[in-house]
Formats: C-alpha cells, sequence, structure tokens
C-alpha cells in the first residue's frame, strides 16, 4: 500500500522505461541493412495512463536509452513529456521538468529499477521500485511494487496512487462513462 499522505502530495509521475515500462527486453535486427529494435510493452498499463486523464496528475517518461519504440509508445498514450538521455542522467531532465511545471521533488512519485534511477529515487517525494528492480533502487523506495516492469507494475502503481489518493473510484467511472459503459 502506498503511503495516503505522500500519495496526495504527488502531481506529477515521473517514469524511467526499460525496466519499469517494459521488461528490459529489446528486440535488434537488421532489415534491408537497417538496424531496428522493438521493444515490448504492457497494454494493462497503458490503460492505466487513459485512467489519470482527468485526474490532474501529470506524466513523464525519462530513459537513459534514445529508441524510436519508446517515442512510438508514448505518442501513442498521449504522454508528451518523454525525455531520451543516452547519457541515462536523469536527475537534469527530471529538475528541468519539475522546473518547469513549478513543481518541487517532493511532488514527484518516481518509478525505477536500475542503479541508474537512484539519483531520482533519492530526492523523490514518492520513491518506487519495480519488483524486478536492483537492490540499490529497491533499498530507497517508499514502496515496491509486487508486480515487474513489463508486466503490469505500471498499472499497479497507477492503481495504488489512486487509491491511496482516494481517486480510483472517480477516475474508473470517468473511464467508463467516456465509453458509455454502466459503472462497475
Ligand atoms: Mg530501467
Amino acid at each position: 500500500m502506498i503511503d495516503p499522505a505522500r500519495a496526495k502530495r504527488i502531481k506529477l509521475l515521473g517514469l524511467d522505461v526499460d525496466g519499469v515500462l517494459t521488461d528490459n527486453s529489446l528486440f535488434i535486427g537488421v532489415v534491408d541493412g537497417k538496424r531496428v529494435e522493438f521493444k515490448r510493452f504492457d497494454v494493462q498499463d497503458g490503460l492505466g495512463f487513459v485512467l489519470l486523464r482527468g485526474t490532474g496528475l501529470e506524466v513523464c517518461w525519462v530513459s537513459g536509452r534514445v529508441s524510436e519504440s519508446t517515442a512510438e509508445r508514448a505518442r501513442e498514450l498521449q504522454v508528451t513529456e518523454l525525455v531520451q538521455d543516452k547519457g541515462a542522467n536523469k536527475l537534469v531532465p527530471v529538475q528541468e521538468i519539475l522546473t518547469g511545471k513549478g513543481l518541487t521533488w517532493d511532488q514527484l512519485a518516481w518509478v525505477g529499477d536500475d542503479i541508474a534511477d537512484v539519483p531520482v529515487l533519492r530526492k523523490a517525494g514518492l520513491a518506487i521500485a519495480t519488483d524486478n528492480a536492483l537492490p540499490e533502487a529497491k533499498a530507497l523506495a517508499h514502496h515496491v511494487t509486487a508486480k515487474c516492469g513489463g508486466h503490469g507494475a505500471v498499472r499497479e502503481v497507477i492503481v495504488d496512487l489512486l487509491q491511496a489518493r482516494g481517486e480510483y473510484d472517480a477516475a474508473l467511472r470517468r473511464y467508463l462513462e467516456a465509453r458509455g459503459d454502466t459503472p462497475l
């Protein structure tokens, strides 16, 4: 369970990509002499981002790898704050995003899995590690997910975060009503 007091302070949900939105797999090949790279994303995670719409919570993805697969998935999910920094320095871009939005580290929830996330996990108001995360990341986390990255960990974070804020039922209702479905 995510601590409600921490959860209620959050304005921005920041996510690492590889190992959080994916299971860390990279599918690399060559087609017609051109390098191709694919990643496998989780559809249930995707619907989590739809549930966030209308909650006021903003989202950013910050990756240490430059990949068109990630950019395409972000576009598909209408995630407009995407930084792909091949130097894997996440502290600087996250600070820039926070500053740009007039937010503080206290208002950031960060989900990470590896040592590249450690500097951000140290500063985030709500530090979350996925179950597949390295011990160094888990040691800094206020919360560790039950699920692994690429296998529903992000959906789990979104649901738990909204529940801790008391906003989940309304988000679900909004989603169902927008589709013309009966509330569950
Ligand atoms: Mg990672």
